[in-house]
């Protein structure tokens, strides 16, 4: 086993120091999993029981907030206030699936007299779940409270960058009384132990959200034993603004949909939209905005943005930015490292804003996942629709504008997973999230954040059974 230190990215201060798993310790851990879903007593327990387990993890989380909050904010950077709202998230998507699991979901199918015909929904079995370092909670309880509403066991696999409140996660769910082997922890790099989950015989799926290039390599991996799949990946999200748009609304969401958490999420509104009329007010407007932003520790109070993750992350943004410059876009505000010297130790970068951009351009098309913002116009609806729908992604998109029917005609013709009217970035445990295109297969959240951890099985029963001769 291999030592790796974890990284406050506000000040490089290391907050722990954990041991890399094996790729042994991670067959040993999918095939404890394998083992307590085909003979331990997890199986055997009720809906209603497991429901009850979730109950008491949710609380067990809220009791915790404050130290899991904490330790996000050490781990990730993102502001205190921010992991406060993720802890609270997590707790309803706990108890969300609580309720969800004890619903009977048996479907019956009118086949006629003298027949019986049901659809059953069970576990798929054992399950991997492989999160990114964003929203490491989050994400996580994403999976990890539906597989679990469903009876399915389970191998967990944090980002190693981020793994803290995941390993709090884990300790929770066994304090609140899982049965051993259901819930199991792999820690360590994605290219060292993620080939052994990802295609040993004894998994069943694979949910993994990350980045695309790391989907696709996980698909390929989990072709040849024909695993179920789901996939939560990138997005170069369209915030198209209307000129009839509430301005004051627009500009502060805009601003926060781009810089919360420094642009590090996967639905942030990297890429306005907006209508040529309004195109001069509305960005500098942004611009000064941006300008304002407080940057700095996660843990005080007047932090209103933290640092990039990484050193390498930091290092991808910096590619992407002198791309954006060599492609002609022009450069409004940011696109360097802040001069203040109290952020010299962190992985800072300054809110960025590019306009002029056009769609061929690499910074409108490829994801940053960092404070960079690209400006295109428009001047009708079909143009702004195009835009919007013009790119190999498809997880999020929002329209603004006063006109109630325009904005839901919009809404209807992007092509995106999640579209926000007036509005940008709330979710809800019970509404789906996920991606169109290369931004992934499946959904979370919502019931088809359950199905995705179950079988449907048809069981068709004959309850008069007499011979049939068709071989005469
Ligand atoms: P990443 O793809 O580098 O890593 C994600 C996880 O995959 C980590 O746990 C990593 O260790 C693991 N991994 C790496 N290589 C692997 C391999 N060969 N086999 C198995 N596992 C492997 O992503 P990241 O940099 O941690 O996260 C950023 C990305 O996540 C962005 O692209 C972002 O858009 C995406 N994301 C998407 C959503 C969503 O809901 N769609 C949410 C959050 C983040």
């Amino acid at each position: 086993m291999s030592k790796r230190d974890i990284i406050n990215p506000f000040n490089q201060a290391v907050i722990a120091t954990l041991e890399d798993a094996t790729p042994a310790d991670a067959l040993a851990a999918v095939r404890a999993a394998r083992r307590a879903f085909d003979a331990g007593e997890w199986p055997q327990w009720t809906p209603v029981h497991r429901a009850e387990l979730l109950r008491e993890v949710a609380d067990l989380l809220a009791r915790n907030k404050s130290d899991l909050a904490r330790w996000e904010t050490v781990d990730t950077g993102k502001t205190l206030v921010e992991s406060e709202i993720d802890v609270d998230d997590v707790v309803s998507v706990f108890r969300y699936y609580a309720d969800l699991a004890t619903r009977d979901h048996t479907r019956t199918v009118d086949a006629g007299p003298g027949v019986v015909s049901q659809v059953r929904y069970e576990p798929v079995g054992v399950c991997v779940l492989i999160t990114p370092w964003n929203y490491p909670l989050l994400q996580a309880s994403w999976k990890v409270a539906p597989a679990l509403a469903a009876g399915n066991t389970m191998v967990v696999k944090p980002s190693e960058v981020t793994p803290l409140t995941t390993i709090k996660l884990v300790e929770l769910i066994e304090q609140a009384g899982v049965p051993a082997g259901v819930v199991n922890l792999v820690l360590g790099a994605g290219p060292e132990v993620g080939p052994v989950l990802t295609s040993a015989p004894e998994v069943d799926l694979v949910s993994f959200t990350g980045g695309l290039r790391t989907g696709q390599t996980i698909m390929r991996s989990a072709a040849d034993t024909v695993k179920k799949i789901a996939l939560e990946l990138g997005g170069k999200n369209p915030n198209i603004v209307f000129a009839d748009a509430d301005f004051e609304a627009a500009v502060d969401h805009a601003l926060t949909g781009v810089f919360l958490h420094a642009g590090q999420v996967c639905s942030a509104g990297t890429r306005l939209i907006v209508h040529e009329e309004l195109h001069d007010a509305f960005v500098a407007e942004l611009v000064r905005r941006a300008e304002n932003i407080q940057l700095g520790n996660g843990l005080a109070p007047d932090s209103r943005s933290g640092p990039l993750v990484s050193a390498e992350h930091r290092a991808k943004v910096e590619r992407h930015v002198a791309q954006g410059l060599a492609e002609g876009a022009t450069l409004l505000t940011g696109g360097r490292r802040p001069d203040d010297p109290e952020l010299q130790a962190g992985f800072f970068y300054l809110p960025t804003i590019f306009d002029h951009c056009r769609r061929d351009m690499s910074i409108v098309q490829e994801e940053t996942f960092g404070p960079i913002l690209t400006v295109e116009t428009f001047t009708t609806e079909d143009e702004a629709v195009e835009l919007g729908n013009d790119t190999d992604y498809g997880l999020a998109g929002a329209v603004w504008t006063a006109d109630r029917e325009r904005g839901r005609r919009v809404a209807r013709r992007l092509r995106h997973g999640t579209v926000w009217i007036n509005d940008f970035g709330p979710y809800l445990p019970g509404a789906e999230w996920g991606g169109f295109k290369r931004s992934g297969i499946g959904r979370e959240l919502g019931p088809t954040g359950l199905a995705e951890y179950q079988e449907a099985k048809h069981v068709y029963e004959n309850t008069s059974p007499c011979a049939e001769n068709w071989f005469g």
